[in-house]
């Protein structure tokens, strides 16, 4: 089963509008080049205010702009309402987002996201029609520890709850040591390929086996140009979640061209 590789970029709390323009216009220069086919999905996830600046930079007209998706970075889950500082995913969508990023470990961490939470965003994200991003990851005591896969286990069986097969066949899930994000410190190639692998049995089981062979799964934590095409070549890594190295349209299309060298993205 082949399933075609994302390199998604997230921007986190980066950027200002025209900063954001200008590293969107380095990406689309270079994409222009590449068909659709021969790419991978590139997504790029800016902050919220960024979002119609990008947008709008982001035309039809064979500039390269139609082949960057837009994601959101969170969402809530409710369609409107009185939810102050809170951005909904029909919001999103109406702004050009086709994917949003959810259960980040800084959200979970800094924002006390749980997985009931999460669930609830992917529910909402995959009734719009847009896909979810599913962050999942240890920290370093739990990797120490040796809870690891069961940690992470729990948290995708948590976010894929009550979810059609249909459905989670079409989300896609990012693998993020929290040691590795940000840190300059990757993880083995090997053994991210083991715990996605891994991800991708706790998908069998609660999805069945079409589910699991569809859903793309992504590592990230301090991927860079130089890390990219080892971690491509892996059979279980379907792309990755860029964090500083998307910040410079230099790196973020550094990636997606060993991306390209590494892997067939025409699938
Ligand atoms: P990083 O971030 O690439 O800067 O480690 C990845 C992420 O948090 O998505």
């Amino acid at each position: 089963m082949s399933r075609k590789p994302i390199i998604a970029g997230n921007w986190k709390m980066n950027l200002l509008q025209s900063e954001a323009k200008s590293v969107f216009e380095g990406v689309k220069d270079f994409v222009k080049d590449y068909t659709a086919k021969e790419l991978p999905t590139v997504v790029i996830a800016p902050v919220f205010t960024s979002l119609c600046a990008v947008e709008s930079v982001r035309c039809n007209c064979g500039c390269g702009g139609n082949k960057i998706s837009i994601a959101g970075q969170n969402c809530h889950w409710e369609k409107s309402g009185a939810y102050t500082g809170e951005i909904s995913v029909e919001m999103l969508k109406d702004a050009g987002c086709e994917y949003v990023i959810i259960g980040h470990s800084e959200r979970r961490q800094y924002f006390s996201e749980t997985d009931v939470m999460i669930n609830k965003k992917a529910k909402a994200i995959l009734a719009e029609g847009l896909i979810p991003i599913i962050c999942c990851g240890e920290t370093l005591e739990q990797r120490e520890e040796g809870v690891t896969d069961s940690w992470i286990a729990g948290q995708i069986k948590a976010a894929l709850e009550g979810i059609s097969s249909e459905d989670v066949a079409k989300s896609v899930i990012a693998y993020e040591p929290i040691w590795a994000i940000g840190t300059g410190k990757t993880c083995d190639s090997d053994e991210a390929n083991r715990v996605i692998a891994m991800i991708r049995n706790v998908v069998k089981e609660v999805a069945g086996t079409e589910a699991a062979d569809s859903i793309r799964i992504l590592y990230g934590g301090s991927v860079k140009p130089s890390t990219i095409a080892e971690q491509m070549s892996k059979s279980d890594i379907d792309g990755a979640l860029v964090g500083g190295a998307s910040l410079k349209a230099e790196s973020f299309n550094e990636i997606i061209a060993n991306t390209m060298s590494a892997v067939t993205c025409n699938v």
